[in-house]
């Protein structure tokens, strides 16, 4: 084709990071072609903004909801919060989110519609694996139909609070009453609220008055931050502001796309101060709650540490019974077929060299090593509780013997797990 020839539609898919590699990207295109091309391109901005100059639209890479997560994912993992409470939890996403960080015990979350919570509840349900590997956590999850503009006491004692993308969505008799619930009544050591940035609404295509249809209201930087400064000033906590979604170079100055205020509680607070409204009715309703298993439980720690004991006794024996397999291959030939598979302490005193009293104190010495007699294993609760994980889940010798009595089985003088050998198998893998 020659020069200004007309093509009538290329489409190339193409991923570019840097606004100069697509221009270069072109330049080459034009010179390699020598003829006119129709481009559709999307421009993918490092500030995580995604821009199309040709059609004025903006996406947030990721999106913005999830970086809003995400920060306060970030959170929690920077502090370390043990009850965590999403206000306007809606289906429950974040809370899914938080259930995976391992400081959490308490997650609740509240809503007034109470259809978007159970949408997705099932998520925060223990899996099969949570029972079949119990966590050393405990964790709690509970979700609350109710309004952020009443009090009820099962709010109290959260370490953080979390309101993301709520207060907009307050009536106003809601949000007057909302400072006192949150900071006055629930009291948390930290509360995170984020709503939109009203500056930001012009680089937005297709919002005239508020992004959403349900948004009551929505502030600018001054509005904000001026509620929130009175906010934290009458409740005795302190705001800082940030946010997320930077806007294109040359429009920096209409902030972030979503403001946020991180509010930490001045004055410090145990789990024993007396709250004079901790006697306040219950207002919510409580539609889920999940339990999950936890090594804290006794019935979980317990089966936990059977089940060790009974792998590591097994594994013990293996052992035992390998080099006992080994030292009869190297007697066998001057041994009559008779002692085959029986005479395990008459092995052990022959292959010894011992006397049988011999064999006898040494298999009485049960603070030491594992011992095989006749057709039965014996491994002293010592050599038990030297197994790692054992250990880990007991602490003390004592509450191991406590967990295993009458689950696993014990010597007479229950100083030993015993293990019973299996004739017919060994006699079938020789
Ligand atoms: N926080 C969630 C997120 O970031 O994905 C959901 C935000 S959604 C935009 C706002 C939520 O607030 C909705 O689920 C709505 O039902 C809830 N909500 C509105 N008014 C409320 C109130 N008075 N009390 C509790 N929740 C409320």
């Amino acid at each position: 084709m020659k020069t200004g020839s007309h093509l009538n539609l290329l489409n190339y898919e193409v991923s570019i990071t840097e606004n100069n590699k697509l221009i270069e990207f072109v330049v080459k295109m034009f010179q390699k072609h020598n003829l006119f091309l129709i481009f559709s391109v999307d421009c993918m901005m490092d500030t995580n903004l995604q821009k199309d100059d040709l059609t004025g639209t903006i996406k947030f890479i990721p999106p913005l909801y999830k970086q809003r997560y995400q920060f306060i994912k970030d959170l929690v993992i920077k502090y370390k919060p043990k009850k965590v409470a999403d206000l306007g939890c809606a289906d429950c996403t974040l809370l899914w989110m938080l259930k995976f960080c391992k400081c959490i015990e308490v997650l609740a979350g509240l809503d007034i519609r109470e259809n978007v919570m159970k949408e997705k509840m099932h998520r925060l349900s223990p899996l099969p694996a949570d029972y079949l590997q119990p966590s050393e956590r405990s964790l709690t999850v509970t979700l609350h139909h109710g309004s952020v503009a009443h009090k009820d006491p099962c709010m109290l004692g959260f370490d953080l609070v979390t309101c993301i993308e709520l207060i907009e969505h307050l009536e106003a008799a809601e949000l007057e009453k909302f400072p006192e619930v949150v900071f006055g009544f629930m009291a948390p050591a930290m509360v995170v609220i984020s709503t939109p940035n009203s500056e930001f609404n012009p680089l937005l295509p297709g919002v005239t008055l508020f992004r959403h249809s349900d948004h009551k209201f929505e502030w600018d930087r001054a509005q904000f931050q001026s509620w929130a400064v009175a906010a934290a000033t009458s409740y005795d906590y302190t705001v800082e502001f940030t946010g997320l979604g930077t806007s294109p170079p040359g429009t920096e100055d209409v902030g972030f796309c979503t403001q946020i205020g991180v509010f930490v509680r001045k004055y410090p607070k145990n789990g024993e101060t007396v709250n004079s409204e901790k006697h306040t009715e219950h207002a919510y309703k409580t539609v889920f709650k999940a339990v999950y298993p936890s090594l804290k439980d006794e019935k979980y720690l317990q089966n936990a540490v059977v089940s060790e004991v009974l792998f590591g006794a097994d594994i013990i024996k293996r052992r035992l019974l390998g080099n006992f397999k080994s030292e009869w291959k190297d007697h066998r030939d001057g041994l009559e077929t008779k002692f085959k598979f029986q005479p395990f302490k008459y092995f052990m005193r022959r292959s010894k060299n011992l006397p049988l009293a011999e064999t006898e104190k040494l298999a009485a010495d049960r603070s030491t090593e594992p011992f095989i007699d006749g057709n039965t294993v014996y491994i002293p609760l010592a050599k038990i509780f030297s197994i790692p994980k054992v250990n880990q889940l007991c602490g003390t010798f004592e509450k191991l013997s406590k967990l295993i009595a009458g689950k696993v089985a014990l010597s007479n003088d229950g100083s030993a797990v015993i293990v019973t050998i299996e004739y017919e198998n060994e006699e079938q893998e020789n």
